[in-house]
């Protein structure tokens, strides 16, 4: 095992969110709400990794992740790595991937975007034009975003911007 496995040191069961982008573990857990999970968490930043230089690592107790906080995962790090922990074993490994399209969950700042009437029943839609860096186009306004840009969150709640905590 690596040096930097025993430096975060290992949950018997939970998930392990791994090869996050250095300086986006505490946007991660913000904006899929885990930050507020009671749970053991241990977030490793700028972690020396051979791959990629640096990145971050999140391991958290009892808590196996959703859908949309998979989603959101994708998008704030598409390199990520997400492992299910059981008796201190990895049980399952998945590899987040970013769909082309993104739905719902991001929020076009145009305030005059069809997406964002009330008198209109439509959810927001993304194209994804880069995944790395991140660039995503509105579906109906065609305003272009970059990761530093995107606010998660629907026309009815708006929640935090997918800042980067640190600085590289
Ligand atoms: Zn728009």
């Amino acid at each position: 095992m690596s040096g930097e496995h025993l430096k975060i040191g290992r949950i018997n069961k939970g998930t392990v969110i791994d090869h996050i982008d250095a300086g986006y573990a505490i946007t991660i857990l913000t904006l899929t709400g885990l930050d507020k999970s009671p749970n053991l968490m241990t977030i490793g930043v700028n972690v020396p990794s051979y791959k990629y230089k640096k990145k971050d690592i999140v391991k958290i107790e009892n808590v196996f992740l959703n859908d949309v906080q998979m989603q959101k995962i994708a998008i704030l790090s598409s390199n990520a790595t997400i492992s299910l922990i059981d008796n201190f074993q990895v049980i399952e490994k998945k590899k987040v991937s970013i769909p082309k399209v993104i739905e719902k969950i991001i929020v076009c700042v145009n305030k005059t975007c069809i997406s964002n009437s009330n008198k209109e029943p439509i959810t927001s839609e993304f194209i994804v034009l880069e995944e790395k860096p991140l660039k995503i186009q509105c579906a109906y306004c065609d305003r272009i975003y970059d990761i530093d840009e995107i606010i998660f969150g629907s026309k009815e709640k708006i929640e935090k911007k997918a800042t980067q905590d640190y600085q590289l």
